[in-house]
């Protein structure tokens, strides 16, 4: 069984790669679908958000990463997907998807979306939240692999390099390039 872990991911954090590894786990293959999304101006381009999953996802044989635009329905159905993969934090999240999960299933009644929840220590991650934390300079390295994490860093400091050095809102110090990465897990480096 096939399924599509469509989203913006826009960076990936280490609560969609719990949703990957456990949906890589249930279904025999998963594509993870970067959408391009004209509504939203990203951090990262498409190509860079790609290539974030792929480094962060190596361990995973059953996994493929690709990218698509326009209905994730379509796109499920060119690559002829069972089920579309969500996941859920919190109840703000599940009117959104269950109105999106019916949506999708008058465009396709074959095409099933199976919704896994967040495990608990990921429950209040988004890349939002990421970004905003990073934007003030705070640190974001126990959320998001490692090489994301310099990835944030150096784009703000390329776009908002007053910001990025402001201390005076931050708890602790820019961890810029002075402090050597922490240890994750395997495969998240
Ligand atoms: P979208 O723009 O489609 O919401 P996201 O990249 O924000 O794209 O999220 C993609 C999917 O991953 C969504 O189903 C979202 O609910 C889920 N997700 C995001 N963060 C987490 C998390 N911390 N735990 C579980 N699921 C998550």
């Amino acid at each position: 069984m096939l399924a599509i872990y469509p989203g913006s991911f826009d960076p990936v954090t280490l609560g969609h790669l719990d949703i990957i590894e456990r949906g890589c786990k249930l279904f025999d293959q998963v594509i993870v679908a970067v959408l391009r999304n004209p509504n939203k101006t990203p951090l990262f381009t498409v190509p860079d958000r790609i290539e974030q999953i792929r480094r962060s996802t190596q361990h995973l044989s059953n996994l493929e990463v690709d990218s698509f635009d326009g209905l994730t329905i379509d796109y499920a159905r060119m690559r002829r997907a069972s089920a579309l993969l969500r996941g859920l934090r919190v109840l703000s999240d599940f009117e959104m998807e269950l109105q999106m999960a019916h949506t999708n299933k008058t465009l396709s009644a074959q095409i099933e979306t199976v919704f896994l929840a967040t495990s608990n220590e990921y429950s209040f991650l988004s890349s939002s939240l990421v970004k905003e934390i990073a934007r003030f300079g705070g640190a974001i390295d126990h959320l998001v692999p490692n090489h994301v994490a310099v990835d944030i860093y150096q784009c703000f400091a390329k776009t908002h390099p007053a910001s990025a050095q402001t201390t005076a809102l931050a708890p602790t110090p820019l961890p810029l390039t002075t402090e050597p990465p922490r240890e994750k897990p395997l495969g998240r480096e």
